[in-house]
């Protein structure tokens, strides 16, 4: 790690050692993974039923970190994709907790454009050669493995030279700095990698053809990124310090508050209808990028609240004496900001409500 990194603060729900304590009492009782099939450690219940389950924890504001990427996106890909010893490798190490997956999609010049990626993958007899860098690599401070693209076919057209792998992150030539995020924590970083060495079992799929597994696992993120539980917590606990606040305090506010009341229940009923997709055995495309265009939008407007609520105590950071509601708005209005890029930004997500939604011309 930088040195000038260390004494930096973890993201609150990135801290390594809360985060893994309390996974593993999930994994105990086999609650990692609802909705996965009950012989790679899930419950066997259904997407729908892992929403509900999602909910409740968000709304506890249990911390959740790392199981967004390994339970919501990397293992479906896995079960998808991968041939049975892949998933007899790779999905009891997440329903356990004892590896914690990273998602390298994003390089230094490749985010929405996804597809220019530059970090490659060559062949070596049966393995691969890996060089290259991945960026905002959200986990990756205690991250044990990392699914990533790479490209292997740099003659064919952008989008048909990628594959899938699936690397160990303690594999030699791989190195990781830590990156600030704009709250002053520690939440993702970059990643280097060195002539790193991948065993042929690392290739998810078919060679070159990682790019539409890929638009299968960012769909599923797009699903997974949140859902309306945590909204409507925050909701309830801004009404409640309004209640013992008094009618004065309350009445400048009713208003605002009523809005996000109803929008948190839109939030809520495009969750079930993403859900409800998958429940099907579809995977959801444009109705995923108009949940989380509409919930991580609407996050910053609630966070944004929470401040004109509180006034100037709103501001104080977690520490002060005089913060509020343990100082989560004065985090929450920074660290919302980056909802709107994480995933695919904004502007990416009307792309594909335009086009693949609303079937207009590219
Ligand atoms: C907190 C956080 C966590 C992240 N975690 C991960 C992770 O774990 N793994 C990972 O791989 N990546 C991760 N990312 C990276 C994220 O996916 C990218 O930041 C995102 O896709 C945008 O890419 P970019 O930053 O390169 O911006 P750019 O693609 O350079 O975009 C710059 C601006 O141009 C706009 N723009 C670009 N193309 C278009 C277009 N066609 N039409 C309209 N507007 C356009 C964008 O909307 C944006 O406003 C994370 C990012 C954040 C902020």
């Amino acid at each position: 790690m930088r040195p000038e990194l260390e004494g930096f603060p973890y993201a609150e729900e990135e801290e390594p050692e809360r985060l893994r304590a309390f996974n593993r009492k999930l994994a105990e009782k086999g609650w990692i993974a609802p909705a996965w099939p009950a012989e790679y450690g899930g419950m066997g219940l259904g997407a729908v039923e892992q929403l509900v389950f999602g909910e409740e924890m968000s709304y506890a504001r249990a911390p959740n970190g790392a199981r967004g990427p390994a339970v919501g996106y990397a293992g479906p890909t896995i079960i998808m994709y991968g041939t049975e010893d892949q998933k007899r490798r790779h999905l009891p190490g997440i329903t356990n907790w004892d590896v914690v997956w990273a998602q390298g999609f994003s390089e230094p010049n490749s985010g929405s454009d996804l597809a220019s990626l530059q970090t490659t993958a060559v062949r070596d007899g049966d393995d691969w050669i890996l060089n290259g860098s991945k960026i905002w690599t959200s986990h990756g401070h205690y991250a044990g493995w990392m699914y990533l693209l790479a490209r292997t076919d740099s003659e064919a057209p952008k989008h048909r030279g990628i594959s899938y792998f699936l690397l160990d992150l303690s594999s030699p030539g791989v190195t990781f700095q830590p990156l600030l995020n704009m709250a002053g924590r520690k939440g993702f970083g970059q990643f280097f990698f060195d002539n790193v060495r991948m065993p042929p079992g690392a290739l998810l799929g078919e060679a070159n053809r990682g790019w539409y597994m890929a638009t299968t696992t960012l769909d599923l993120e797009r699903s997974n990124i949140a859902n309306a539980g945590a909204a409507r917590r925050t909701i309830d606990d801004l009404c409640s310090f309004l209640r013992d606040s008094g009618s004065k305090a309350a009445a400048p506010h009713r208003a605002r508050l009523a809005a996000h009341a109803v929008e948190v229940q839109v939030a809520t009923m495009l969750s079930y209808r993403v859900a409800s997709i998958i429940a099907g055995g579809g995977v959801p495309n444009q109705e995923a990028s108009l949940l989380k265009l509409f919930l991580s939008e609407l996050d910053q407007r609630i966070s944004a609240t929470g401040l004109a609520v509180l006034g100037l105590h709103g501001a104080l950071m977690p520490g002060s004496p005089y913060e509020r509601l343990h100082a989560q708005f004065a985090l929450t209005y920074l660290t919302t900001v980056c909802r709107t890029i994480a995933g695919g930004t904004s502007e990416i997500q009307r792309n594909i409500i335009a086009t693949r939604g609303l079937g207009l011309p590219r």
